[in-house]
């Protein structure tokens, strides 16, 4: 039973955890304890200000080195920024913030416009974006009528053709209407709703619209999330669902003047209990009826403290090495494939930085993994001064991964071969990145039997695994296991 009495001990200080904490105080709840092993919240939310000089003035800017960017549909976001009182900017950008227009590249240096008819014309081009355009309409359509409840947040009952959740929709877009928007939950029986365990690819294929990978391709592989013959639909469709997508294509995007670890930032500083800094949670006992959580602080000592509850926001693969597991969460947690995604932010030759954003699509495909597939040039006004960040996969089921060291390399050469050759990197990494199960688990439940443990040992999941590896997503889920299991 609910006890808002309870004391709470949440493991990890990023979006989840931060949310978590802010739906916990907005509930009643004011004994809770946030831990974050590093010395910064906002997880893969990390925002560096790095000098840059323009026109012989040197000044300071946010740079990203994770999450960037969101949309109309980040409603669980607008709650933090509501909190924190720090907001995005966009969908339309004023000189002197940070923009997300984009161009496509192809890997001889040529600029590329896809989608743009009149540009480089041919009857091929023109029939190829009419048939595009018509399967859009077609999925857009189908997403609504045979997929009925495949917008809400988690996949509870997707697998048993089910649908349960907080709805992802915004009244009036891609046919929402108040009654089944945000932040409402929905409930219902499609047994259509199977096919979203398939890969994307034959996804699209069992519904005639292949086409539309060609849309859904950039700000999804690109951004990391794996290959469209791989990653089962529902993660796609959830993150993408038609109207984000769309506002994708219309790039009515938000981002935010100081990086997206600002909104984290200022989450931390108005909860009742800030995430305590520098604390790893490195032991988890359960014994019957309370949660014995061990922490090594900064200054190397470990310490313990029982809980009543526990909110397990980090990687669930990783919680089953310092927890006492159970045979079942054992089980069910090793399954968990992540993306290695790899980024680095680097200066460039003088005079030769992009001035825009820009896909590499022939770079999207398995064959080339590892190779770079996007760069962001976050600041255009700076011109061809302007750092940028670089980003690539290094791994897809299937086929070797790519060392680390051989990524960097071939981001390198990809980008000189651009145009862009790379002077030097201020920050480099592999990031642990969107967390999900294979085609064939997500179609044999695993997210149900997930379900099924929520509360089990006085222990909830929440984070990236529930829905999808984004911020809006990870918030969502923090707002669906706060409210209805508090
Ligand atoms: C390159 C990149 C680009 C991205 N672009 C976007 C974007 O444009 N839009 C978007 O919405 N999302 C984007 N994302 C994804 C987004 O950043 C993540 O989905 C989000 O940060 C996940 O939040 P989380 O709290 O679940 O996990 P995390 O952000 O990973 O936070 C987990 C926290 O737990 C801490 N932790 C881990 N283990 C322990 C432990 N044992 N004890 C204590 N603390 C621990 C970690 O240090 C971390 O701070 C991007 C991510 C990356 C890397």
């Amino acid at each position: 039973m609910p006890n808002k009495e309870d004391k709470i001990c949440i493991i990890g200080g990023g979006p989840a955890g931060l949310s978590a904490a802010m739906y916990l105080e907005k509930k009643g709840y004011s004994d809770y304890v946030i831990y974050e092993k590093l010395n910064k919240v906002g997880g893969k939310c990390w925002s560096p200000r790095i000098k840059v000089k323009h026109n012989g003035v040197e000044e300071e800017r946010s740079f990203e080195t994770g999450a960037i960017m969101g949309a109309i549909t980040y409603h669980a976001v607008s709650e933090m920024e509501e909190f924190g009182g720090y907001y995005h900017k966009g969908p339309d950008f004023k000189p002197g913030e940070p923009n997300m227009r984009r161009e496509f590249r192809k890997l001889n240096g040529e600029v590329d416009h896809p989608f743009e008819p009149k540009v480089n014309f041919s009857f091929k081009k023109l029939l190829g974006l009419v048939k595009l355009k018509k399967q859009m309409k077609k999925l857009n359509h189908l997403m609504q009528t045979k997929y009925v409840g495949y917008d809400c947040y988690g996949h509870i009952g997707v697998a048993k053709g089910e649908y349960y959740g907080i709805s992802k929709g915004v009244a009036g877009y891609c046919g929402a209407v108040p009654e089944n928007s945000f932040p409402n939950y929905v409930k219902g029986v499609n047994p259509n709703l199977k096919d979203l365990a398939l890969p994307f690819s034959e996804f699209c294929r069992i519904n005639g619209v292949e086409e539309v990978q060609r849309i859904w391709i950039a700000p999804f592989t690109s951004f990391g999330y794996g290959f469209f013959d791989e990653i089962p639909a529902a993660l796609v469709m959830k993150y993408l669902d038609v109207t984000t997508a769309l506002e994708f294509v219309n790039m009515k995007l938000w981002t935010w003047q100081d990086g997206t670890q600002q909104i984290y930032e200022h989450v931390n500083k108005k909860l009742k209990h800030p995430a305590i800094l520098e604390t790893e949670v490195v032991k988890i006992e359960r014994p019957e009826g309370k949660v014995k959580v061990t922490v090594k602080g900064k200054d190397g000592k470990e310490k313990t403290e029982v809980f009543d509850k526990l909110i397990v926001t980090t990687p669930l693969d990783r919680f089953i090495d310092y927890a006492d597991a159970t045979e079942e969460e054992k089980e069910l947690f090793s399954k968990i494939i992540h993306e290695r995604y790899c980024d680095y932010i680097a200066t460039f030759e003088e005079g030769k930085s992009p001035v825009i954003s820009g896909y590499m699509v022939e770079n999207m495909v398995p064959e080339r993994l590892g190779h770079a597939m996007v760069y962001y040039n976050r600041w255009q006004h700076l011109g061809a001064d302007c750092p940028a960040t670089v980003y690539a996969l290094a791994n897809h089921t299937g086929s070797p991964d790519v060392d680390y060291d051989v990524v960097m390399k071939t981001m390198d050469e990809d980008m000189k071969k651009v145009g862009f050759p790379i002077k030097e990197k201020l920050y480099a990494q592999e990031v642990y990145y969107c967390p999900h199960v294979s085609a064939k688990d997500y179609a044999d439940g695993w997210y149900d039997r997930l379900e099924a443990l929520q509360g089990n040992k006085n222990t909830f999941y929440a984070g990236e695994i529930i829905s999808f590896g984004d911020m809006e997503d990870t918030c969502a889920a923090s707002k669906d296991i706060v409210g209805r299991f508090f």
